[in-house]
């Protein structure tokens, strides 16, 4: 396979930690369907279940609509640990 592996195991993180509904509030939940760009990671990267991440997804949009995940990173302003700047 070419693919380069991100991650080793295929297992939905939120099946594991038993999460019935995902609160776009919470970031530590949403910070692991996020890339470091605040980009939603797709399914086949994270290993999330199909419910999860469409619960992740309409999470997700919503904390960006409330303005707790940026949109768009900058290229130039690509920070180690952006989460490190919310809370
Ligand atoms: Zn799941």
């Amino acid at each position: 396979m070419a693919e380069r592996r991100k991650f080793k195991k295929r297992y939905c993180k939120y099946c594991e930690s038993k999460v019935d509904f995902i609160d776009y509030k919470d970031l530590n939940l949403l910070k692991i369907s996020l890339s470091e760009r605040f980009k939603i990671m797709p399914r086949r990267l994270t290993g999330n279940c199909k419910r999860h991440q469409e619960l992740v997804t309409v999470a997700i949009k919503r904390a960006r609509q409330t303005a707790l995940i940026p949109y768009i990173v900058d290229r130039k302003r690509v920070i180690e640990n952006p989460f490190e700047l919310i809370k």
